[in-house]
């Protein structure tokens, strides 16, 4: 009888526990670490001195022994994925492999409608790398030009009011 209860009491469980994965859109995999909600925060973030990058990455997934990074942006709704928010999920993907000695085959990224998978390959790793010596050699000059036409970023930017270039009050 306790028994019976006991593995109902289980199956319920592990049928919530599968209902809120879905729901957050995650890839099956053990979750790692975590940077939101309830569960293990990752200690620190994760540091490639040689790349002068450093992060958090939303979620770690252990999948087949390679640690899986996952960015999840709730608010935002598109059919395809912002190449800003690709190239920040490659940056997390070179944080991990920088940081475990193993490069993540891909990674995730959230939306609030659609789940988005990046893989990671040498193509998208050379791609970032490029990126980022643009940016560290950007953050030498004292004028920097806007990079792109959307108001709607410039309304969510904290430089807004310090920003000459912001395309709205
Ligand atoms: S306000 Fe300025 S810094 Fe911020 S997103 Fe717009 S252009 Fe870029």
């Amino acid at each position: 009888m306790l028994g019976g209860a006991i593995l109902g009491l289980a199956l319920l469980l592990l049928v919530v526990a599968v209902v809120l994965r879905w729901r957050a859109g995650l890839p099956w995999g053990r979750v790692a670490a975590m940077d939101v909600g309830v569960g293990r925060p990752l200690e620190r973030p994760l540091v490639a001195t040689r790349y002068g990058l450093v992060g958090k990455p939303d979620y770690l997934i252990e999948r087949g022994g390679a640690m899986v990074p996952v960015e999840v942006k709730p608010g935002r709704r598109a059919p395809h994925p912002y190449d800003s928010d690709l190239m920040q999920l490659a940056a997390y993907c070179l944080l991990v492999e920088e940081t475990t000695g193993h490069t993540p085959p891909c990674g995730y990224l959230r939306y609030a409608n659609a789940t988005f998978r990046l893989s990671y390959t040498p193509a998208v790793r050379r791609r970032l790398v490029a990126l980022l010596a643009e940016m560290h050699a950007l953050l030498d000059t004292d004028d920097v030009a806007r990079s792109h036409d959307d108001p709607r970023r410039c309304a969510g930017c904290g430089f807004r009011t310090f920003c000459d270039d912001a395309l709205v009050e």
